[in-house]
């Protein structure tokens, strides 16, 4: 029996569109099904948009590797592309004495990553290249640097459409079984706005290849797919589920005026985040954060009632910038993390599943594809094409 699609990806974010593109382009037929009317509004759109050089991640593991594969790719990209991106730099700042261990620890790691651009700099030399700064040592990283994301993902829609893919929108799916010819994907209604109404399926769409890049979500997902094969009459599957992702939202206050600097300052990573820095975007608009909130469902809602959390932000950011004008922190926007590791876990890894670690041919499942997911998106793209294709 003949699919509908060759291959079908579910989620129009980063990820899936980078997936898309690949495949698209070695001759592929590909469709993208995305839930809501816009590509990359969820996790691709609330991020800090910076291209990370590899400094945090374990040698050898996916995150390492992957985002030193893909800032390289996504330089040339942008630049190939038109979109607009800076290689403005990073400083890594340690505040006190105490700190200093953490960032040699740190600049070791970079350079077990391959990372072997970083450049020492006292507390004197760092104040010198930014003077509103306050450390005590620092670390610059010249290959850091921030790109438009909006645009990354309109250039790599555009090339999809022109390797003769698409996205279709408003397409939520809500079911996952095998068919004759690969995979049956139900979807929902369409709602009176356009967007999926979250009632049972309407429609059914086949196809022989299914990629499910769909971020915060495909845990859910897949789960559903192997409970459901468990459950056929003659199971193929034994000993495989999917990994649970946990959420940590994030929240990021955005600055009401200009900031002094102009660097990301980033200062030691915290338990499930890289604690509460400065990222401009490509405009020079300034924004600090994002914070760790552990969450047990999706909710953006940016939640500051009494005040406690603009506090705690000013606290950390006046640690770096000791004459930060508390009163221009102004509410910003909220991102969740897909984490694979639970509240005060080590931090996972990537996880990208294809036949050999789950045994379905022709299927592909991307989890806890959190930061540096933009940085790798490309790198992460030719990685999952191999898996597919191999
Ligand atoms: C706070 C924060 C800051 C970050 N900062 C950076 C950074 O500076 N640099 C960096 O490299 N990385 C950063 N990241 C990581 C990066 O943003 C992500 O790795 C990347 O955006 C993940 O893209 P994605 O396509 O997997 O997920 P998403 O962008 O979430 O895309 C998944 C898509 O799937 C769709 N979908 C889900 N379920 C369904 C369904 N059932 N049917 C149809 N569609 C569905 C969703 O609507 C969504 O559009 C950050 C992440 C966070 C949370």
């Amino acid at each position: 029996m003949t699919p509908d699609i060759d291959t079908m990806v579910v989620g129009a974010g980063v990820i899936g569109l980078a997936i898309a593109h690949k495949l698209a382009n070695a001759g592929h037929d590909v469709v993208v099904l995305e839930q809501h009317n816009s590509i990359g509004t969820e996790t691709s759109s609330r991020n800090s948009e910076v291209i990370h050089a590899g400094l945090y991640y374990a040698p050898g593991s996916l995150k390492a590797r992957l985002c030193i594969e893909g800032k390289s790719l996504l330089y040339r990209f942008a630049a190939e592309n038109g979109i607009t991106v800076k290689r403005i730099g990073k400083l890594l700042v340690a505040c006190d004495s105490d700190e200093v261990s953490k960032l040699e620890d740190i600049a070791s790691n970079a350079l077990a990553n391959g990372v072997d651009d970083l450049v020492y700099l006292s507390g004197v030399e760092a104040q010198r290249m930014e003077p509103a700064l306050n450390c005590v040592a620092a670390y610059l990283s010249p290959s850091t640097g921030i790109i438009d994301v909006h645009a990354l993902l309109l250039a790599l829609e555009g090339h999809l459409q022109a390797a003769g893919g698409s996205v279709v929108l408003a397409s939520r799916v809500v079911g996952i079984t095998r068919s004759a010819s690969g995979f049956r994907l139900e979807l929902a209604p369409a709602s009176k706005n356009g967007e999926n109404a979250p009632e049972d399926s309407a429609a059914a769409i086949t196809c022989r290849r299914l990629v499910l890049a769909a971020g915060l979500h495909t845990s859910k997902l897949a789960t559903q797919f192997f409970q459901s094969e468990a459950k056929s009459p003659a199971p193929k599957l034994v000993g495989y589920s999917p990994p649970e992702t946990y959420y940590a939202k994030g929240h990021y206050f955005s600055l009401a005026g200009h900031a002094p600097f102009s660097r990301l300052i980033y200062p030691m990573p915290g338990a499930g985040g890289l604690g509460i820095h400065l990222t401009l975007d490509t405009a020079g608009a300034a924004r600090f954060g994002p914070d760790v909130s552990w969450i047990d469902a999706i909710d953006y809602a940016f939640e500051d009632p009494d005040g406690a959390r603009h506090h705690s932000f000013a606290q950390a950011i006046r640690r770096w910038w000791p004459d930060l004008p508390e009163h221009l922190l102004a509410p910003g926007y909220t991102g969740i993390r897909p984490k694979l590791a639970p509240q005060g876990s080590p931090p996972a890894d990537f996880a990208i599943h294809g036949p050999e670690t789950h045994g379905v041919q022709d299927l592909l499942a991307l989890y806890g594809i959190e930061s540096p997911g933009l940085t790798a998106s490309l790198a992460l793209a030719q990685y999952a094409a191999d898996l597919l294709t191999t």
